[in-house]
């Protein structure tokens, strides 16, 4: 994921097609089934460079409350102001990590930058569905499997309070 941006410095061009795999690191528990693509554009936009692109992978992972196999296609849009070695102080570029890239010998390398933006933007937790009601806590089987044979009356009401203030909590 390097793009030679010297013909865009010396003004030879006014956009630069971008169209690459990536592989990403993936958080824990997530596969990603095959290299994430790239594309999209850095364009001249007269006196500052500017990148969009769009990421797109294919992932297996697993529900955060019933535990079965979760996958599907995560998308993520990455936009940054290009900017030329020497153009911002270290200070300026540390305070906007998340505005800017900067050309090194003419080249932009963004492997590093993508990673990071994808490994930060994948969901903490992945669901099967929103409504999910997770796990029998008693003997594991999923609740959209039906009622299972733990009789929910066992439950002292006193603790079953309890039980449901803990789950609002997991919710937050
Ligand atoms: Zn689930
Ligand atoms: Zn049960």
């Amino acid at each position: 994921m390097t793009l030679d941006m010297r013909a865009m410095i010396k003004g030879l061009v006014d956009e630069i097609p971008v169209d690459g795999e990536l592989c990403p690191d993936s958080p824990t528990g997530v596969t990603f089934d095959r290299a994430a693509h790239v594309c999209g554009r850095v364009t001249n936009e007269g006196g500052y460079m500017r990148l969009i692109l769009e990421v797109e992978v294919p992932y297996t992972g697993e529900c955060a409350r019933c535990l079965c196999a979760v996958s599907g296609v995560f998308r993520m849009s990455y936009e940054r102001t290009v900017v030329n070695e020497g153009t911002l102080s270290d200070e300026q570029l540390e305070d906007n990590v998340d505005e800017y890239v900067v050309i090194v010998d003419g080249e932009l390398d963004l492997a590093e930058e993508l990673r990071d933006a994808l490994f930060l933007s994948f969901p903490m937790r992945l669901l099967c569905s929103e409504e999910c009601a997770g796990l029998c806590p008693k003997c594991g089987k999923p609740r959209r499997d039906g009622p299972c044979s733990c009789a929910e009356r066992e439950i002292d009401p006193r603790l079953a309070i309890l039980a449901t203030l803990l789950d609002e909590n997991e919710e937050k």
